[in-house]
């Protein structure tokens, strides 16, 4: 097995960012897992099937699940379904609103739980982002991190992504968002989102991204160092 980082937390606490900042400095692959959720339910949506029916969504998912990739477009890590690239399609608020009845789907966490899993294996090291990592997906993983902070600062941080790419969201909005996203996430039945009991927990309410990066990436290495003590 790689070296293995798991980033687990609540939405809009910079996991993405952070997750993918480390993999950089430590020059290991990076997985959004939440992107991978997200991709399901952007085609679910454009294809009108619903998470009950159960033969149509086992189809979807065996349709796509070998197709999902994650290729670096200038810079930028983009998910692609065969040649299409989902990057923007997968962030639109209607994506974002169902996605996490969606994930709570059994069906949908075993294909895509697999998926994550034999991309770890596929690589030397790796970084993945989500809320199930620590505790399901990676239960291994050399080191695991919980990343918190404000329901405001997370709403905050949203909006000031937002409107650097020429959006107008609303605040209030934002933050009722997030707030029922994470409540349904930490209330269901399969992987809720909670700390593994053996994370790190950082509350990233007062540092900034450049902060985080650096303290994760400095726990990381000694990790590595005591693992090759
Ligand atoms: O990370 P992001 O906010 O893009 O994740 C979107 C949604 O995907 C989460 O709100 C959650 O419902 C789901 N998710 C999950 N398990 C993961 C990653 C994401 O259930 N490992």
């Amino acid at each position: 097995m790689g070296f293995q980082v798991a980033i687990d937390g609540p939405a809009g606490a910079g996991k993405s960012s952070v997750a993918r900042g480390v993999a950089q400095v430590l020059q290991i692959s990076y997985v959004d897992t939440g992107a991978m959720y997200r991709s399901v339910t952007y085609l679910a949506l454009l294809q009108g099937v619903q998470a009950s029916n159960t033969c149509q969504l086992e189809k979807l998912l065996h349709q796509i699940v070998t197709k999902i990739d994650f290729q670096v477009v200038q810079g930028e890590q983009h998910l692609f379904l065969g040649d299409m690239d989902l990057s923007d399609s997968i962030r639109s608020q209607e994506v974002t609103r169902n996605v996490s009845t969606i994930a709570a789907n059994s069906l949908v966490r075993k294909y895509l739980v697999q998926k994550q899993r034999d991309l770890a294996l596929s690589w030397p090291g790796v970084v993945m982002d989500g809320r199930d990592i620590g505790t399901h997906v990676l239960l291994h993983a050399n080191v695991k991190f919980f990343l918190t902070a404000s329901l405001e600062q997370r709403a905050k941080r949203r909006y000031d992504e937002l409107v650097k790419k020429g959006f107008h969201p609303s605040l209030t909005e934002l933050m009722g968002d997030i707030e029922r996203r994470d409540q349904m996430d930490i209330e269901r039945d399969l992987s809720p989102l909670r700390p593994a009991q053996d994370a790190i927990i950082l509350d990233t309410s007062c540092l900034t991204q450049h902060e985080v990066i650096e303290m994760v990436v400095a726990l990381c290495r000694l990790r590595m160092t005591q693992g090759e003590a």
